[in-house]
């Protein structure tokens, strides 16, 4: 007797293969003896040209937008590789992103897991990190009992984990001000309920001490998710998180796709940090994903900060999240007291040194009383803008004002947003200076010149090129903690979230090169920073000092992180993003093209403009910015120019945005 007709006999798959298709999704009828199988998030086997290759299963329907399609061939694995809300989390990131379905599905499972033939269940060897020697190591923990701040922060988040209701919470709280034992109280409310956690940590502050803060206190439970394990430990963890052997995930970006069956809440730790968006295909932000996850499931997602981006801090103060403050550090330490060194004045002093002599004074006196001192300094976008030396005046666009960058090939400087250019001025347009010139040192050079000062103090430095792979940053860490070494010279790395006791003078040598990024965060990226870096000293007994050097002591960033003022920071900056039309009061998606020939790549990028903006109706509030050159305008030996879209609902755009050879598109793109 035949089987009664399958309701919905058609599946929408995504093939999993390397070329470039014409679109997402490919529709194939299921036979009737893989009806229960083929499931949404199925991974299976499907005719494909030629060939057959493996997809997923994205939708089944009653109904085929095909004449004949093609019979599915084959189920690979039981249960699917993809729960549905895992599936929705995928179209919303693919839908948002504007990133093709394929490569975000590609982007959640590890290719551990996506490659393995059916029950390929194999050990992964034991991985080496120490990270994760720090899950066995950690020695158990019991909670505190929680301040009033903390209390009152965790009364919602368990609140909403209890009657399983989506809630958006923004933790702002200054480091060591607890949040951290907020957290903790978070995931255990959601274990109570018999549900699980994922919490995100920036990929550099997932140091074995943050691993074991959370394996401690759950031990046996926490699976660590980062992105120097191998393709076979991944697959390990994923197991493991998908089996219920491990219902804590602790890890950076991705893990915001970790197969928890059944998440309870979600955590994002520094939700501020560059880290979280991907720079590359899909170009997704793991904070925006956490929210859209926390809404699937209907569960709490927190967001905490010392430093929240002032978009957070925005939907906290309108009403679309929730906030809650964590205002002093535990134990009452003060913040420590920060002085400010014009280095106009030392200029004009004839000091040509790196060092003021403020910062050399504190150095030596530092030395010689035995403390450890942390000299920073950001290497970000050096030698890019145009600065004179005398009145500390930026070369800026004048619509966008950001730093115009230059070009050292090209002669001139540009605005990376709206593609005006000027020639390079012989004097200062402000006070006529001729000391106008490329902005930037390096750290090396930094590590010379003090250990030309000093040469008995015992020099470390941490940036790029000294921390190849994670272990040596943490042996640098170490070095430093176990007072192997006096003085540590590094960029922004050495700013996240270490907590040492030794260090009695943070030098910030430089406090204007992040100030000039050209991007319209730059003033945020600088308060934070110079928060985050002053923020390494003071956590001992012994009184510390921050010494900062800048040519710009009167820009709001860099006054506001002098006073340690977030609220006074957030109201000057939301103002000047109201003004020039940046988020949180517009979106923006940029389109770059990379070609090897220059004019090549410009006329693209010009005939994609005037494309865009000739569909686009002035009714859309859409605006199209540039043709203009990309902040890395030549990248492995290509040049890249782009054009931008900025206004309120940019989707409306993604139809019309250009495609194909040699153009990437990233939407809500990070500095
Ligand atoms: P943050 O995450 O904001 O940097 P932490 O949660 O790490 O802050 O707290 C800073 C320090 O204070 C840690 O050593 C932590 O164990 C301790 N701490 C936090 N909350 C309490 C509390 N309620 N009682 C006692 N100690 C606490
Ligand atoms: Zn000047
Ligand atoms: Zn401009």
């Amino acid at each position: 007797m035949a089987a009664p007709p399958l309701s919905t006999p058609y599946a929408a798959v995504v093939p999993d293969t390397r070329s470039i298709l014409p679109r997402d999704v490919f529709t194939y009828l299921v036979p009737g003896e893989l009806d229960e199988q083929a499931v949404l998030g199925a991974r299976v086997e499907v005719p494909f040209g030629t060939r057959t290759v493996t997809g997923y299963v994205v939708e089944r329907s009653a109904e085929s937008d095909v004449e004949a399609p093609r019979e599915l061939a084959s189920v690979l694995d039981e249960p699917p590789l993809l729960s549905p809300q895992a599936v929705h989390l995928a179209r919303w990131v693919a839908d948002r992103y504007c990133a093709p379905l394929g490569e975000v599905i590609k982007a959640m499972l590890p290719a551990g897991v996506r490659n393995a033939r059916p029950g390929g269940r194999k050990r992964g060897p034991r991985t080496t990190s120490r990270s994760v020697a720090a899950i066995d190591e950690a020695p158990q923990t019991t909670a505190p009992q929680l301040n009033d701040a903390q209390a009152a922060a965790v009364a919602p988040i368990v609140a909403a984990v209890r009657e399983h209701r989506h809630l958006r919470l923004m933790l702002h709280g200054v480091t060591g001000s607890g949040k951290t034992e907020v957290y903790l109280a978070a995931i255990a409310a959601a274990l109570g309920e018999g549900r699980g956690a994922i919490v995100l940590v920036p990929e550099i502050s997932l140091t074995p001490q943050t691993v074991a803060r959370f394996a401690g206190r759950f031990p046996g439970r926490v699976a660590l998710v980062h992105s120097a394990l191998t393709d076979a430990e991944r697959a390990v963890q994923w197991r493991r998180i998908r089996d219920g052997v491990a219902d804590v995930v602790v890890g950076s970006r991705s893990a915001v796709f970790a197969p928890l069956p059944s998440p309870g809440v979600v955590v994002v730790d520094e939700e501020d940090a560059g880290a979280y968006k991907q720079d590359r295909v899909p170009r997704y932000n793991a904070v925006d994903v956490a929210l859209e996850l926390g809404r699937l499931h209907d569960i709490p997602v927190v967001l905490g900060s010392a430093t929240p981006r002032v978009e957070t801090f925005f939907h906290a103060k309108t009403g679309a999240m929730d906030y809650a403050e964590l205002p002093t550090r535990i134990a009452d330490r003060p913040l420590p007291p920060i002085e400010v060194v014009d280095l106009r004045d030392e200029l004009q002093a004839g000091n040509r040194s790196p060092l003021s002599q403020t910062l050399e004074r504190a150095l030596r006196e530092c030395h010689d009383a035995g403390g450890q001192s942390i000299l920073f300094l950001n290497r970000r976008g050096s030698a890019t803008v145009i600065m004179c030396r005398s009145c500390g005046d930026v070369l800026t666009c004048r619509n966008c004002s950001v730093s115009m960058v230059y070009h050292q090939g090209r002669g001139r400087c540009d605005c990376h947003y709206c593609g005006a250019t000027a020639p390079v001025p012989m004097t200062c347009p402000s006070c006529h200076s001729p000391s106008i010139r490329g902005l930037g040192m390096g750290t090396e050079r930094l590590e010379h010149e003090v250990h030309q000062l000093f040469p008995t103090l015992r020099l470390l430095r941490m940036d790029r090129d000294t921390v190849a792979h994670r272990d040596a940053y943490y042996d640098i860490y170490e070095t430093f903690r176990r007072h192997d070494a006096d003085c540590l010279v590094g960029t922004q790395m050495v700013a996240k979230g270490w907590d040492l006791a030794g260090v009695r003078l943070v030098g910030i040598v430089n406090a204007d090169t992040a100030l000039h990024f050209p991007d319209y965060r730059s003033g945020e990226i600088t308060f934070s920073l110079l928060t985050q870096v002053a923020g390494r000293a003071g956590r001992g007994d012994e009184p510390a000092r921050v010494v900062l050097q800048t040519y710009s002591p009167d820009h709001y960033a860099v006054r506001r992180a002098v006073t340690h003022d977030y609220l006074g920071f957030a109201r000057d900056e939301i103002r000047i993003r109201r003004a020039l039309h940046f988020p949180p009061y517009s979106r923006l998606v940029v389109c770059t093209v990379s070609h090897r020939d220059d004019l090549k790549a410009e006329e693209e990028a010009t005939r994609a403009a005037e494309k865009v903006s000739g569909i686009l109706e002035s009714g859309d509030g859409l605006d199209v910015l540039g043709p203009a050159p990309a902040f890395l305008h030549r990248l492995r030996g290509e040049y890249r120019w782009q054009v931008t879209v900025r206004g309120g609902a940019i989707e409306r755009a993604f139809p019309h945005l250009p495609r194909g050879r040699g153009w990437s598109i990233d939407v809500d793109p990070a500095p």
